[in-house]
């Protein structure tokens, strides 16, 4: 049966929704934001808080032989599996999802915010995608940073 009037559904970080899910277990809470995406209907995700707990350590993405991973700051442990397969199953159990918005900056969430390193720790470039946000993008939807999405669409 067609359903009118459905809400579409936007994937958002989590931390974005006001949940205390950062490394430092605050939050990003943004209410402009959730004033914008009213019309939709809001799925949460936090692949960091998923598969490493709260609080935790940092991590930065590291670009090698073309190869973009998520390191941990504390024993630089590659820690990218967890959060691809976490991202896999969210966009698996969530096959609606229309939108993406990530955290800006975040190597699991920015969608082109990130800070890129290299593996001395030198800064290669800050518009780096993080993990999640690839598997989104790769699926073809439409995604964005937070900061980008509430400037393009607020006047
Ligand atoms: S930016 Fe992403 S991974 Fe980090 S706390 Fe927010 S939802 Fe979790």
């Amino acid at each position: 049966m067609l359903i009118k009037n459905q809400k579409k559904e936007v994937a958002l970080s989590a931390c974005l929704l006001g949940c205390s899910c950062r490394y430092d277990a605050k939050d990003n809470l943004n209410r402009e934001l959730l004033c914008e995406l009213e019309s939709f209907s809001i799925v949460s995700f936090c692949p960091e808080d998923y598969a490493f707990g709260t609080p935790r350590p940092t991590m930065d993405l590291i670009m090698e032989n073309s190869t973009t991973r998520a390191i941990s700051n504390e024993n630089h442990h590659d820690l990218s599996a967890p959060i691809y397969n976490y991202a896999k199953k969210f966009f698996q159990e969530n096959p609606n999802i229309k939108l993406f918005i990530g955290k800006d900056r975040s190597p699991s969430c920015a969608v082109k915010s990130g800070k890129v390193y290299d593996k001395d720790k030198k800064i290669v470039h800050k518009h780096g995608t993080g993990l999640m946000a690839k598997v989104a993008l790769d699926l073809g939807i439409e995604s964005w940073d937070a900061e980008e999405y509430l400037t393009t669409h607020t006047s």
